[in-house]
């Protein structure tokens, strides 16, 4: 039973305990090419969340990391049979009910632990910032904290050779073998500002990639995912203990 995890504590052991971080990790529940699980971006986000609060926790953080949220923004997505899709409003709505809570309570910070690229909560954490003024509420996208082309031979931002590798560590029991894992080849947008970054338009999933993947994961191995884990996790673990420590007064120099 780890005293940082929400599910598994108890009020034995909360009733009179004082946080200065709540957690949340948010996934998705998606088709991940042919051979991941629809529950990858929630098992990333749960083993991941859960070693980073575990080191930070080591180094004297007081951090609980709450439930991951398993739906996400999957609006690309519709015609891909059980994307579950949570639109951005409910999100808010779900935010909004979570942070009433962590305010009135006196855990001051929250770190949305993002782990799906279609969440975006940039906009809803400044609304709620607005709406929240002694809560510091902040984002990350784990998937983003490094530079994956020194872990990585093939990019890609789907069912990649990145979360197959990951799954192949954490939960190897989900993940097909070999044989069965689609190229995640990409279409490209015939209008070049899109695929070149400086115009965006959300792209319909399913005419951009035959098995949903995006990204190549053909050279994946359990090892790569194991490093992979073990540097954010350290870098997140970092982070975790600096927004506990931190002045929400006095941030900046
Ligand atoms: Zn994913």
């Amino acid at each position: 039973m780890r005293p940082y995890i929400l599910a598994e504590t108890n009020w034995k052991a909360l009733k009179g305990a004082e946080f200065e971080l709540a957690v949340l990790p948010w996934g998705a529940t998606e088709a991940h090419n042919y051979h991941l699980p629809y529950a990858t971006d929630v098992i990333e986000a749960d083993y991941l969340a859960a070693e980073s609060a575990k080191k930070a926790w080591e180094k004297g953080a007081k951090v609980i990391v709450l439930p991951t949220i398993p739906f996400g923004v999957n609006t690309g997505q519709s015609d891909i049979f059980l994307d579950i899709n949570l639109n951005p409003s409910t999100q808010l709505a779900i935010l909004s009910d979570v942070i009433e809570v962590l305010n009135r309570q006196g855990i001051n910070k929250l770190l949305i632990f993002n782990s799906h690229g279609g969440n975006d909560f940039k906009s809803i954490v400044r609304e709620l910032g607005l709406k929240y003024p002694d809560m510091f509420i902040c984002v990350t996208n784990w998937f983003q904290s490094m530079d994956r082309s020194s872990y990585f031979d093939n990019p890609g931002d789907h069912a990649d050779e990145m979360e197959t590798s990951l799954l192949l560590y954490l939960k190897p029991e989900l993940v097909l073998p070999n044989e069965e894992w689609g190229k995640g080849s990409e279409k490209k947008n015939k209008i070049a500002a899109f695929s070149e970054g400086w115009a965006w338009a959300e792209r319909k999933w399913s005419q951009v990639s035959e098995d949903t993947g995006i990204g190549n994961p053909e050279f994946a191995t359990k090892e790569k995912g194991e490093n992979f884990f073990n540097a954010v996790t350290d870098k997140m673990g970092d982070l975790f203990l600096e927004i506990s420590e931190a002045d929400r007064q006095n941030l900046y120099e």
